[in-house]
């Protein structure tokens, strides 16, 4: 009789990784605090491995059947320097997580999965057989910064390439195509503790005068859809570092301008999958299925992570509106290698 595990955390990771060992007739139980289908504060551009796990889990058509449509162009642009439209390496994924959460619920419960929403596991109940899937762990400032993140779905928006990312001094705002002819526009911010500021709507359609500004003039924002998260850390983290089992953000948040924290919270939950169905049958302990997943997770991610965090340096840095950037911006090698190392 295999044991019952226990996943803390109803995202991407949770439910991957619950639907994984469902499909292995692992019993298992998800705690999710919020509920079901909610909006998230994320770009919905899904890039990377991420794509192949879903496929490998049988997930990949169900998402089509949801409305997933494909990505293929993407440009930058920062003040009045820009790159070309260029084809991705590998198309995207785009979805809203309104549809994508609600499509893998549907999944983990059709396959006998025990979900229970609208409940906060309390945070002492980490213990062995538990999986952390909790997402990212608040943090108020880093490097004196206070980071936050704002998104909301629009129509009548006119895109030059299926994602647009705009970069200025204190934010990055990507605007790309998602299911149902909406774009997303979701925006990475930081500012000092203490300052204040427009309204979130304010924030993301860009300063007057930006082409971002002028891309969403017309725009009709659904206003439901609008959300906002704050404390964000982005300092990598190690898994092998941490006591508990983890997975997905809750291991550590990859910069969003990758567009690949989805994809690492897929491809840790499929790392996984197997340790602890070996677990849960009594193959191994609990201590060499956490350390097997640790180590995996940070052999995946190490080099992903390093590169991440000089990609988001640069999106911060002026160099990208002088003739420098300019030349970064335009050239096939640095994109192209950038690409290849962030995900
Ligand atoms: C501004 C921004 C833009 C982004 N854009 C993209 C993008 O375009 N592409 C991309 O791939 N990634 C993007 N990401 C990252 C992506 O959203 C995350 O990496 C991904 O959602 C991580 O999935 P997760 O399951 O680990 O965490 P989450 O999706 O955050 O799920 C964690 C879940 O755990 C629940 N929870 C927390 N604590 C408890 C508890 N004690 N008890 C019960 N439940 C609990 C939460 O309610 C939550 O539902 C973006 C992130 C930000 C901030």
């Amino acid at each position: 009789m295999a044991e019952t595990l226990t996943i803390v955390g109803g995202g991407l990771a949770g439910l991957a990784l619950g639907i994984g060992l469902r499909q292995r007739g692992i019993p298992t139980v998800i705690w999710e605090a919020g509920g079901y289908p909610r909006h998230r504060v994320c770009g919905e551009f899904i890039s990377g491995n991420g794509a192949a796990v879903l496929e490998r889990l049988d997930l990949l058509k169900l998402l089509e059947d949801a409305g997933a449509i494909r990505v293929h162009t993407a440009a930058f642009y920062s003040g009045s320097n820009h790159s070309p439209v260029r084809n991705l390496p590998a198309a995207a994924i785009g979805l809203s997580r309104y549809s994508l959460d609600a499509t893998l619920v549907h999944e983990f419960q059709r396959l006998g999965g025990e979900l229970h929403a609208g409940t906060r596991r309390p945070e002492n109940s980490f213990g062995e057989g538990t999986v952390r899937a909790s997402g990212r762990r608040a943090q108020t400032t880093e490097y004196g910064w206070r980071w936050f993140g704002l998104k909301t779905h629009a129509t009548n928006v006119d895109l030059a390439a299926d994602l647009e990312m705009h970069v200025s001094a204190d934010n990055y705002v990507g605007v790309n195509r998602i299911n149902g002819g909406q774009v997303n526009v979701c925006g990475l911010f930081r500012g000092r503790p203490g300052q204040s500021g427009e309204s979130g709507f304010e924030f993301l359609r860009g300063k007057p005068g930006s082409l971002l500004h002028a891309r969403l003039a017309s725009a009709c924002f659904d206003e439901h859809s609008f959300c906002s998260v704050a404390g964000l850390s982005l300092k990598p983290q190690r898994a092998a570092d941490q006591s508990e089992c983890c997975i997905g953000d809750a291991v550590t948040m990859i910069p969003p301008v990758t567009g690949n924290g989805m994809s690492m919270a897929f491809e840790s939950a499929e790392i996984a999958i197997e340790p602890l169905s070996r677990y849960s049958r009594g193959e191994i302990n609990w201590a060499e299925a956490r350390e097997s997943i640790a180590r995996a997770c940070d052999t995946a991610f190490a080099e992903r992570l390093t590169w991440a965090h000089r990609l988001q340096w640069l999106m911060f840095s002026p160099v990208l509106r002088t003739p420098l950037g300019k030349t970064l911006l335009r050239s096939d090698t640095v994109w192209n290698f950038l690409f290849t190392k962030t995900r």
